[in-house]
């Protein structure tokens, strides 16, 4: 079948088809990936469906309360067969981890995404680069499969369209957010007790971590560029996970007269020796930093991309720093 893009139909008729569906979520798990599973799950339940979620990652401790998001599980090598893959969040292939390994073996493979980089891997594709979150993508697929709101689906879409727009506050934020909102409201969303889960709630390996990072804090290009840096040892000092580093990069935008920033992070224990590099870069609009990612493999968003690169930690944010000055000298 030909790569379908922008059309919830067609993967609503391979849902209405498949008794067994797989509803896999990208690596580094974030608000609005699990938001799409955990709602999917309940609508697929509703169906009738047997849904199995699955993530190559742990689920963050902050998004536990997600419906049903503890049966989340890494798939392993001999993966049973399902009747449908379906992705949603995942920008590309190499975003879903050891969830490739269930790709192999659906009979049927679909996807909701929102990244405009999205490269079609799918055989039925609703991709749109335009929605702010892809669980607003969720809200259109629960009309089209002609399931309405209920409280858990509120919390559900309410995580990922919160988390995916910062709150409501980046330049992606749009009507539609809005509407779907009144639409959750009305269905007893949880707003004060979820917004302080989400946004303010910190865990002390977090607040450790910031310390750290605000640490290592340096500006480039006469400030316009901030750059934080994380070493294994500060994770293990700290008792911090990767999940623990989330939005640490919003400190270094946050500067005034900052455009862009980095954080890159040492993912495996390398020790400063070569390893697994993971970097988050953000800038203000209207600069962009998803094409500085594309330069070395990674992806994104305008405003919100990231890069995961092999090297050490010095020699890898020096190449992406180099770019980033570069660009802004344009
Ligand atoms: P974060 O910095 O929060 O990890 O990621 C920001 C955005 O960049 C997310 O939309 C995410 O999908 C994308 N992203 C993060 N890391 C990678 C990566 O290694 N490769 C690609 N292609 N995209 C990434
Ligand atoms: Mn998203």
């Amino acid at each position: 079948m030909a790569p379908l893009n922008r059309n919830p139909e067609a993967i609503a008729a391979l849902i209405r088809e498949a008794k067994t569906i797989a509803v896999c979520s990208h690596i580094n798990p974030d608000g609005d990936t699990l938001g799409c599973a955990a709602a999917m799950r309940l609508a697929l339940l509703r169906l009738g469906k047997d849904v199995s979620l699955f993530c190559d990652g742990k689920v963050p401790d902050q998004l536990s309360f997600l419906p049903g998001i503890s049966e989340m599980r890494t798939p392993d090598a001999d993966a049973e067969q399902y009747d449908l893959l379906l992705s949603v969040d995942v920008s590309d292939p190499k975003r879903l981890g050891a969830c490739a390994a269930l790709l192999e073996k659906s009979i049927h493979t679909a996807q909701i995404d929102h990244h405009p980089t999205n490269p079609l891997f799918m055989e039925a594709n609703w991709v749109d680069g335009t929605a702010p979150a892809a669980c607003l993508m969720i809200r259109k697929m629960l009309k089209v499969l002609r399931i309405g709101l209920d409280p858990e689906l509120a919390v559900c879409l309410y995580t990922g369209i919160s988390t995916d727009t910062g709150n409501f506050a980046f330049a992606s934020t749009n009507a539609e957010c809005f509407s779907v909102m009144s639409e959750l409201m009305a269905h007893q969303l949880p707003l004060a007790r979820l917004n302080r889960i989400l946004f303010r709630d910190r865990s002390r390996p977090q607040i450790l971590l910031i310390n750290r990072a605000l640490s290592s804090l340096q500006y480039y290009a006469d400030g316009r560029i901030a750059v934080m840096k994380l070493t294994r040892r500060d994770f293990q000092e700290c008792n911090a996970l990767a999940e623990h580093a989330d939005t640490v990069v919003n400190f270094g935008l946050d500067t005034v007269g900052t455009r862009m920033a980095l954080l890159a992070r040492e993912e495996a224990d390398s020790e400063g020796k070569a390893g697994i590099i993971k970097f988050s870069l953000r800038a203000k609009e209207p600069d962009s930093v998803n094409d500085i990612a594309q330069e070395f493999g990674g992806g994104g968003h305008p405003q919100a991309a990231g890069i995961t690169m092999n090297g050490t930690l010095d020699g890898t944010t020096g190449l992406v720093l180099d770019a980033m000055i570069h660009k802004l000298n344009g």
